[in-house]
């Protein structure tokens, strides 16, 4: 029998998402319950988006929630490289063999035709798809301008009509028609693979024989099907999880709710009433019980209790599940997660130098610095009276500021100081004229160690939420500012950014 092999395979574009750690933990109980392997793979393929911090935020938040994998980057392992964007040979070859054997096809069509025909195909109400243009040069021309050096890529054959089926493990045969498949691009014109050629090949390559994927990627499942068939491999068995979502059912989006891993770490989660709570997305323990352990999951694990209802991923319900997992921790072990939590000398270390030369008396640190070891503060709207700028124009800062941070990549002092100076020259304002809006959402008072550096301090997930708070308090951006901001933070440009 094949062992089972599962995998999650992040894009490191971002912070570390709670739906990858939501994934990675049914595909490590499926795995581990029938004795298999879990492997991690970083698909980087997106060159611009892609960075190593990314990363790196992917594995410390994994590791923070418990949950290990046999086979990465990081760790190694037989089928490696497992970071695509060291595998480009591999995919340049099975790309070729595609090629050859007539399934995909050099496609050099310009920019400009693509739009058109887009444009054309909208204008008569049809679906938006590439029209077989080059599929229908002949194979030595296509050659010789390939050989010539002309710009192309890689596209590959679909049928133009009839239905493919899925079989997903959660919902049986999924029917999809073939007349919504594009002609995918394989291979881009830098040479880069892109997600669908990239995946299919390491799954095979790298013996997977479960993927367990959000539902967001079953509409392209059929796409996947068909390259599994053009290289003649075994497909491996497909299932398609419920999507997290916000408590008004809309997709899980980090402008209604904070998606990143290590916004609950430094809010003071266990992780291990984080892990936990994911495994009751959509799943439950057959005693219907709440709270469970990794390997207690493990033990009851069965993919086919999870249910297909979209699953709330609720703040505070999370809260309350915490809650039970602090209280039942026995109280020496309780001390011991609050210091590592944020009374460690590290996290300390970064505070010191900044409350050392303004205080007398130790006693005086909570008073000026107890902000370092909160979450949400406790505001009033007074905190935020402006003697220059009137209601709008102190939200207007505070949005502006947000986006400015949330688009922020390196957290660093100068980096926010800068994003902080574009949004007051944009508004004809002074640095002076905003930070005290800055202490107001940060500190939660008027006054305090520097701010700047307490944002640098508190990292970009505290920091974003303090700010969206302050935001919500002062209630928020109207649908008309909001527009208009927006058109206002375009036109600033990426000034202060990056
Ligand atoms: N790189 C894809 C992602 O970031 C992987 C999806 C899949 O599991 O196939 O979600």
């Amino acid at each position: 029998m094949t062992t089972v092999r599962t995998r999650i395979a992040p894009s490191p574009t971002g912070d570390p998402h709670v739906g990858t750690a939501y994934i990675a933990l049914f595909n490590l109980c499926f795995a581990r319950q029938h004795g298999g392997q879990f492997i991690l793979r970083i698909e980087d393929t997106d060159q611009l988006r892609s960075t190593r911090e990314s990363e790196q935020q992917i594995y410390d938040a994994l590791r923070w929630l418990g949950i290990e994998w046999d086979e990465g980057p990081d760790v190694g392992g037989p089928h490696g490289p497992y970071r695509q964007s060291e595998r480009g040979e591999i995919y340049k070859r099975y790309s070729d063999e595609l090629v050859e054997k007539g399934h995909a096809f050099p496609c050099f069509c310009s920019a400009e035709r693509l739009n058109q025909v887009r444009a054309e195909q909208q204008a008569r109400k049809e679906t938006p798809r590439y029209d077989g243009h080059c599929m229908h040069l002949a194979p030595d021309e296509a050659q010789r301008r390939v050989a010539a050096g002309e710009p192309h890529v890689i596209r590959m054959k679909v049928p133009s009509e009839g239905i493919c089926t899925v079989p997903d493990m959660l919902r049986g045969d999924v029917e999809i028609p073939w007349d919504r498949m594009d002609m995918q691009v394989l291979m881009k014109a830098d040479g880069l693979p892109t997600y669908f050629l990239a995946n299919v090949v390491d799954d095979h390559l790298m013996g997977i024989t479960h993927v367990l994927r959000g539902e967001e990627w079953l509409p392209s499942a059929p796409k996947l099907i068909k390259l599994y068939e053009y290289f003649g491999w075994e497909q491996p068995a497909l299932c398609y999880m419920p999507l997290l979502r916000n408590p008004d059912k809309s997709k899980l989006s980090k402008r209604k709710n904070p998606t990143s891993v290590t916004f609950y770490e430094r809010m003071g989660f266990l992780p291990q009433a984080m892990l936990n709570y994911l495994g009751r997305m959509g799943w439950s323990m057959p005693d219907e019980r709440e709270k469970f352990t990794l390997n207690e999951m493990i033990e009851q694990f069965d993919i086919q209790r999870v249910s297909l209802g979209g699953p709330i991923f609720d703040m505070e319900k999370l809260s309350w599940l915490n809650g039970q997992w602090l209280r039942e921790l026995p109280v020496e072990q309780f001390a011991v997660e609050v210091q590592k939590w944020a009374l460690n000398p590290e996290y300390l270390m970064k505070i010191a130098p900044h409350v050392q030369g303004r205080v007398e008396t130790f006693s005086q640190i909570a008073p000026l610095a107890g902000f370092f070891f909160s979450g949400a503060l406790p505001l009033e709207p007074s905190l935020f009276a402006h003697k220059k700028l009137d209601d709008a124009q102190v939200r207007q800062v505070l949005q502006l500021t947000l986006w400015k941070l949330e688009a922020l990549r390196q957290w660093e002092k100068e980096r926010i100081t800068g994003c902080i100076q574009a949004v007051a020259e944009y508004l004809e304002l002074k640095l002076r004229d905003v930070m005290p809006l800055m202490f107001a959402a940060i500190a939660g008072q008027t006054s305090s160690v520097s701010v700047l550096d307490a944002m640098e301090i508190l990292g970009p997930d505290l920091t974003r939420y303090r700010l969206r708070m302050a935001l919500e308090l002062l209630g928020g951006a109207s649908k008309k500012e909001a527009k208009e901001w927006e058109r206002q933070l375009a036109s600033m440009g990426n000034q202060g950014v990056r």
